[in-house]
């Protein structure tokens, strides 16, 4: 798939637009999704360029998933929700809506407890906390 440098999530790691972080190493960015589907919905990206799972290069996802991973444990830590979802769309008839690889951690507190995906924008006020109660799980732990 073709990348568009100019992606929402490419501008994210350029620092041109802003988004509420949780978390930053050298390769990999996590910060609170906009639209988020339950609270405490988080993204996981890779800084290299690359539309989605099969456009990145395999060290890249390695270093994504670790970070996924990480995340996940400190989004439990934090909202401990009885389930977890991670998921990872790659092209528009498969759900993908951004293309840059993203790999999403959201929390299930209920069945049937999902917000529709990409729909409905969160206060900024309730991202920022949830995002504090996530970077504070990473640094507990
Ligand atoms: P996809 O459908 O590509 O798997 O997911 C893209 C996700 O990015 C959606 O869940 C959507 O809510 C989120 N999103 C779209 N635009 C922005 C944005 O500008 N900032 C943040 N933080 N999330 C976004």
């Amino acid at each position: 798939m073709t990348y568009d440098p100019d992606n929402i999530f490419a501008r994210i790691v350029r620092g041109e637009i802003p988004c509420v972080r949780v978390y930053e190493d050298a390769d990999t960015l996590a910060f609170m999704d906009l639209m988020p589907q339950s609270e405490g919905h988080a993204l996981v990206i890779p800084k290299v360029a690359g539309a989605n799972l099969l456009d990145t290069p395999p060290e890249s996802v390695a270093a994504a998933i670790r970070t996924t991973q990480r995340v996940a444990r400190a989004v439990q830590g934090a909202f401990a929700p009885p389930g977890l979802i991670i998921t990872q769309f790659n092209g528009p008839v498969a759900g993908q809506t951004v293309f840059h690889l993203h790999f999403h951690v959201i929390p299930v507190y209920g069945a049937g407890g999902l917000r529709l995906h990409a729909r409905e924008m969160a206060a900024a006020d309730v991202l920022e906390a949830n995002a504090a109660r996530i970077r504070a799980a990473l640094a507990g732990g």
